[in-house]
């Protein structure tokens, strides 16, 4: 009981801001949810108790906003936290993996040395869209030798299919439309 209702406390925090940043989309805006303490602890509570006692030694967050939810997920686990940016923006050797957008593609990088063989990972970001930008982050990080337990986000665009994408990957969400 309680747990509903808190997901509902959160999802009644999302703001929809439409035609953003371009005609069409929906952007589902988590600003008004962050400046609340209560249901910022909140999230990140739930969205870390799956993961709790299963020896996570590191989160991969997703710039942008998988950075916010990944170190506070990353500090409730007692694991480290590792920053999955764009291209160009880390200062050490890199690791690189490239998607496909719509129109285009995009590369994703991490520290070359962020992650040990063997270790155990979760990926974090905002929002689950079409899986593309996680689907890469695993396989970047299955190739770097690390065990992806898993992948967490506040909110799923269940209609865009993102599970799909990625498969056998165990895939959890709060929030979902
Ligand atoms: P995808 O690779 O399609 O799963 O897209 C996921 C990434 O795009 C995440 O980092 C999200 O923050 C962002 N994103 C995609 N669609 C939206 C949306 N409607 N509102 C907010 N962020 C979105």
């Amino acid at each position: 009981m309680a747990k509903t209702s808190a997901e509902e406390s959160i999802k009644a925090a999302i703001r929809d801001v439409k035609d953003f940043p371009k005609p069409g989309i929906i952007f589902k805006d988590i600003t008004p949810l962050l400046v609340d303490s209560h249901l910022l602890q909140e999230t990140v509570s739930l969205m870390a108790a799956t993961f709790k006692g299963k020896n996570i030694s590191k989160v991969l967050g997703i710039e942008s906003r998988g950075f916010i939810f990944g170190t506070l997920v990353a500090r409730e686990l007692n694991a480290g936290f590792v920053p999955v940016r764009k291209k160009g923006k880390l200062p050490y050797k890199t690791v690189s993996a490239t998607y496909d957008l719509e129109y285009g593609q995009d590369t994703l990088q991490m520290h070359e040395d962020a992650l040990k063989r063997g270790e155990k990972v979760i990926i974090v970001d905002d929002l689950l869209a079409t899986g593309g930008t996680c689907a890469a982050v695993r396989k970047m990080a299955a190739e770097m030798g690390a065990e992806i337990a898993g992948a967490v986000f506040a909110i799923e665009l269940e209609f865009l299919k993102g599970r799909q994408k990625l498969q056998d990957l165990p895939v959890h969400s709060l929030i979902k439309y």
